[in-house]
């Protein structure tokens, strides 16, 4: 087996331990990594020609992290106790040899990768390197001493929301911060730097271990210090809701960390890294958007045997709110695009949105001048389907309405090659449907963007009827082009996103006409762990849309000679939207909004109580929580059975990415495999007795129960 470690001992008696992971892009902790780290920290000890130890990276990037399949499949605290405790003790060694240690990060140093740079006694960051311990993003702490040295390190206040929110830190910031000693423009400027730090102090000790070490700022019991840990907890709860123990976790690690010695602190935090690695939250999370993520990023949903295509010229008709966006993202990655309308001002008004995006980065200090002149450069707004010639992908974001939508169909089809792809961005309107316009249907495929387009994460692409597998490979590589993750569904009414997404607004709109509190439906959202509260939500997306779309739902169905089943909700956003408050763009919904530019809040129209009398008995939060959680998952287990889905990640990445179902629970199938199908059958059978018919469990848990089966692909 090679070794995870290249050692070079330099006739100036420094060792350099490059750490290159055979056959994998990236280092990560692992056992051969662990197993190689041990011999360097050994050679360090005991061989008394080598003077100092300098770390660098072979690849790219200096070390991602731990091995997370190895995390995975940890099911005792014991074993994820004694796996910390095991790196612990190796780089506790390796900062008390009383030889000097430094370590040259370049690119990516995050999780056990800047714990281990962490236990050397200077660090020096290439430029562009970026340092941080994103732990807690998949539910977990830094368990190599992270949550003892950063705050030894940097004072436990500037510590804390780098091990509380797991965001990264450019070289620059982590000099200004204090999380590396110095700079340098290359990794071998950085060597040469380290070799002579390393000459020039043959004697060292880390700060925590000298004698008279105190904490940057203060320790646990200092009353500065104090006070932030007073009011930490209950400011993560105001975001979390105590949805994410890993958090509550880490602010223990550093608060009892702060009142025993370092060798203490580091046993404390191997127990509370137990506590996490065995927790359902990090299992859902690593499960989903660690492992599902890859998977689907790896090309899981996309035909294999197409080859990988990119899109130079792209042509988006439409230059709307989601025209101009979809411009924008596609330009920033250095696409060509035609950006069209039906008059040269609507067209204009769409690249101006990209140039506003810029010119406001650039005022925040993101971007130069030129990049934003470039970028912009690449949009061309015309009013004419002649320069849509030579595109190899359309998208429409036109009018949602079947007739606009087929004539812009067939006037750009008549000027693209027979290979391009064509593309609608419909919201509700299924594929196959619109595809009837289209001379050559195996060319069309849905490629649904969220609102804000810059934003939001996701890509829903539809797979209509006769859309073809070479057309899916192209629009799944445009989409991860732009930066984008995809899911791939097949033809639906809503698709898969917009159909779930339903189930949660209206379940909570459906408890206001039962007389539950508006006030503790909203909280009800929140404590579930969804980014904004259902009433809040149908007001930003307007009721008046939401009741055109049940209404041509309704039209369409009677059509197919379908029945249509009318949602509870529906009846109170009708009422509300008779009285005109149909939401945020007017002013008035659920809410009361303050004027645009104004800095009021919008605050809960005392009306409601009027209309929807709140009544005497209110049920548990509980009870709520699970009807917005229940209704979501039952939905998207019947996206699953009908074949509307076609495979677990998406259903879980879809979710979350999506419209933000809480990340905790690892996404909408997720939450039904994490509580088991048997138990899910029960409360959804309860809760059908109690709320209607659109609890009943979808058929696929039902067999699931019986089977012992889960969601898995
Ligand atoms: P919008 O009203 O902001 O923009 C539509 C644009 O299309 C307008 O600029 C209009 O002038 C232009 N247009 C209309 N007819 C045209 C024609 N014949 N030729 C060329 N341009 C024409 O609407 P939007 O919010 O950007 O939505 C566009 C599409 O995207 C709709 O199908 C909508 O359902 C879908 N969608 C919207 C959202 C959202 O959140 N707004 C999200 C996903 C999908």
């Amino acid at each position: 087996m090679t070794e995870a470690i290249q050692f070079q001992l330099g006739g100036d008696g420094i060792l350099l331990a490059t750490i290159d992971l055979p056959g994998r892009p990236m280092n990560v902790l692992n056992g051969i990594t662990g197993a190689a780290i041990e011999t360097m920290v050994q050679r360090l000890e005991t061989d008394p020609e080598v003077l100092g130890l300098v770390i660098t990276s072979g690849k790219k990037d200096f070390l991602a992290g731990a091995d997370l399949e190895g995390i995975r499949d940890i099911t005792t605290a014991q074993e994820a106790f004694d796996l910390s405790m095991v790196m612990k003790r190796q780089l506790r060694r390796l900062e008390k040899c009383g030889k000097p240690a430094v370590a040259v990060i370049h690119g990516m140093c995050f999780g056990g990768g800047f714990e281990l740079t962490l236990a050397c006694h200077h660090r020096i960051a290439v430029t562009g390197a970026r340092l941080g311990t994103p732990e807690v993003k998949l539910g977990l702490l830094p368990g190599g001493g992270g949550t003892q040295r950063l705050p030894r390190l940097i004072g436990m206040q500037a510590a804390m929301p780098l091990l509380c929110e797991g965001g990264e830190v450019k070289a620059d910031k982590a000099l200004t911060l204090g999380m590396v000693h110095a700079l340098a423009p290359s990794r071998e400027a950085a060597i040469e730097q380290a070799r002579a730090w390393c000459l020039a102090n043959p004697k060292v000790q880390q700060p925590w271990d000298a004698p008279k070490f105190r904490y940057p700022g203060g320790d646990s019991r200092s009353p500065a210090v104090a006070q932030m840990l007073a009011i930490a907890p209950a400011m993560a709860a105001a975001k979390s809701w105590n949805n994410y123990p890993a958090i509550t976790h880490i602010m223990s690690c550093v608060f009892e960390g702060g009142l025993v010695d370092f060798d203490a602190a580091l046993l404390i935090e191997s127990r509370y890294f137990a506590a996490c690695v065995v927790s359902p939250e990090s299992k859902n999370m690593l499960n989903t958007l660690w492992f599902q993520l890859n998977a689907i990023k790896k090309g899981a949903s996309r035909p294999p045997a197409v080859p990988a295509s990119k899109v130079r010229k792209l042509g988006i008709l439409g230059a709307g709110m989601m025209g101009a966006g979809i411009a924008y993202v596609s330009a920033k990655v250095g696409i060509e695009c035609v950006l069209l309308d039906t008059t040269q001002e609507a067209a204009d008004k769409g690249k101006a949105y990209s140039q506003d995006l810029l010119d406001k980065a650039l005022k925040k200090g993101r971007g130069t001048a030129e990049q934003r002149d470039a970028l912009l450069a690449r949009i061309t707004p015309t009013t004419s389907y002649e320069a849509l010639a030579g595109c190899d992908l359309v998208i429409e974001a036109v009018f949602e309405d079947r007739a606009v939508k087929a004539d812009v169909t067939k006037k750009a089809e008549a000027v693209i090659g027979a290979g391009a792809v064509f593309a609608s961005n419909t919201s509700t309107l299924p594929i196959t449907g619109l595809a009837t316009a289209s001379a050559r249907p195996a060319s069309f495929i849905g490629l649904h963007f969220f609102s804000p387009v810059d934003k939001m994460p996701l890509v829903e692409i539809i797979v209509g009827k006769a859309t073809s597998p070479e057309t899916l490979a192209k629009g799944f590589d445009y989409v991860m082009q732009i930066g984008k993750t995809p899911i791939v569904v097949n033809d639906s009414r809503g698709f898969y996103t917009s159909r779930v997404f339903g189930t949660y607004v209206m379940e909570g709109i459906a408890m206001l006409a039962e007389g539950v509190h508006p006030r503790s439906i909203e909280v009800a959202g929140l404590q579930a762990g969804m980014p904004m509260p259902p009433l809040a939500l149908q007001d930003e997306v307007s009721l008046s849309l939401g009741l055109h779309v049940a209404d041509q739902t309704r039209k369409d169905l009677a059509a197919e000679g379908k029945p249509y089943a009318e949602h509870p909700g529906m009846a109170v956003v009708r009422q509300l939207c008779e009285i005109g408050r149909i939401g945020k763009k007017a002013g008035h919904g659920f809410y009361d909004w303050p004027a645009a530019g104004s800095k009021g809040e919008k605050t809960l129209w005392p009306g409601l109580a009027q209309l929807f009398p709140v009544a005497a008995q209110q049920p548990a939060q509980r009870e709520l929580i699970d009807r917005l959680m229940f209704a979501q998952a039952n939905e998207a287990a019947r996206c699953y059975g009908e074949g509307v889905l076609r495979s677990v990640a998406d259903g879980n990445i879809g979710s979350i990415f999506g419209w933000g179902f809480a990340p905790f629970h690892g996404g909408a199938l997720q939450f039904i495999n994490a509580m088991g199908a048997k138990r899910f059958v029960e409360r959804s059978r309860e809760l059908a007795a109690r709320y209607g018919a659109r609890f009943e469990p979808a058929a696929v848990v039902v067999a699931q129960a019986e089977t012992g089966r889960r969601f898995a692909d």
